[in-house]
């Protein structure tokens, strides 16, 4: 793979920038992950739909990354692009209880506007660290709601370079999967349908959840969140601490003392020692409840 051919190729078509050999460590919660190929992050929607028809034309390989929240990417790095929509596709307006925003608008950026407009519903969403995209593909949710209730329409591209608008009755959203995910679309922009409310109600809501998440989570170190769903019954954390598994340690890479189901970079981890870690945590479950855990993170790249 030519990649400073590449480069020269799109670099004049494109608004957004393009990194060769870029470290995935710099796009990710983590901290960790070896270097892709090529990153563009990509700036507007016109930009997706010309790498996409670039990568198709030139049969490579690509891959689209939010804010990189979610995702363990693996020390060998990514082949072919990565299209990066946290920093671009940053657009938001707002029509009575309507919000039409981009895929690249960051959660709590969403958050704080529409509250200004006196509209609910995302406060809960508001300290998640993830774009509007990564957020619909994941349906991520937190106190009790998830982001999949609040869709009217989504605006994707399809692997074949077209676009497509998916609206509410077509769109399947279950706890942490969507539609959207299953047929590997890509989401550039959604409609959400929110509720009026007083402000400072909303804001209230949205101190108290960031509260109990700094009392609860380790926000001091880098971590992608929940590394586990819960399975039926259950939190994952609480089966993670009963099994003896919190503060355990592979390399740089802990359980977290202070909330069983993440996992932290304490010193420098690679994504060995947390998929090493990730299994450790499984078998000792295992052995105690016999329950299976699986990850929420989705694995990128090779290792
Ligand atoms: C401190 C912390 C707290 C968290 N708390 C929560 C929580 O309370 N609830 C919750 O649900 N999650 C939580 N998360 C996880 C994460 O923030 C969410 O899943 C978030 O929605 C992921 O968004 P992202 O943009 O970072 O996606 P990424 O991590 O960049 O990507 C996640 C997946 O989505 C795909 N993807 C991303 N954008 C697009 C797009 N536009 N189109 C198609 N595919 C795309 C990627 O390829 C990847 O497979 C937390 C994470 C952290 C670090």
């Amino acid at each position: 793979m030519d990649l400073e051919r590449i480069a020269a190729d799109l670099e004049p078509e494109l608004k957004g920038k393009i990194f060769l050999r870029e470290p995935m460590k710099n796009h990710t919660a983590w901290r960790v992950g070896g270097a892709a190929d090529v990153l563009i992050a990509v700036k507007t929607k016109r930009d997706v739909g010309l790498v996409i028809k670039y990568a198709m034309e030139h049969q490579l390989p690509y891959i689209v990354l939010g804010n990189g929240s979610n995702v363990l990417v693996l020390d060998k790095g990514i082949r072919g692009i990565v299209l990066k929509l946290a920093g671009g596709l940053r657009e938001i307006n707002i029509a009575g209880q309507r919000v039409i925003a981009e895929a690249g608008v960051r959660l709590p950026v969403l958050a704080q506007k529409v509250y200004q407009h006196g509209l609910s519903g995302l406060e809960y969403l508001a300290a998640i660290p993830g774009t509007l995209g990564g957020a619909l593909i994941m349906n991520a949710g937190a106190h009790g709601g998830c982001i999949g209730q609040l869709v009217k329409k989504v605006t994707c591209f399809t692997s074949q370079g077209e676009t497509i608008n998916l609206e509410e009755d077509q769109l399947k959203f279950g706890y942490r999967q969507s539609s959207l995910a299953q047929e590997k679309l890509l989401v550039v922009e959604a409609e959400l349908f929110l509720q009026p409310e007083e402000p400072n109600i909303i804001k209230a809501r949205m101190d108290k959840y960031q509260e109990e998440r700094m009392k609860k989570q380790p926000l001091n170190l880098p971590n992608a969140g929940s590394v586990f769903v819960n399975p039926p019954g259950y939190a994952a954390g609480y089966l993670i601490e009963k099994a003896g598994a919190k503060g355990l340690r592979k390399g740089g890479a802990q359980v977290s003392e202070k909330h069983a189901n993440f996992i932290v970079n304490v010193d420098n981890a690679s994504a060995r020692d947390i998929l090493e870690l990730i299994a450790c945590v499984k078998e000792k479950v295992y052995e105690t409840f016999n329950i299976q855990l699986e990850t929420e993170i989705k694995v990128l790249g090779e290792g």
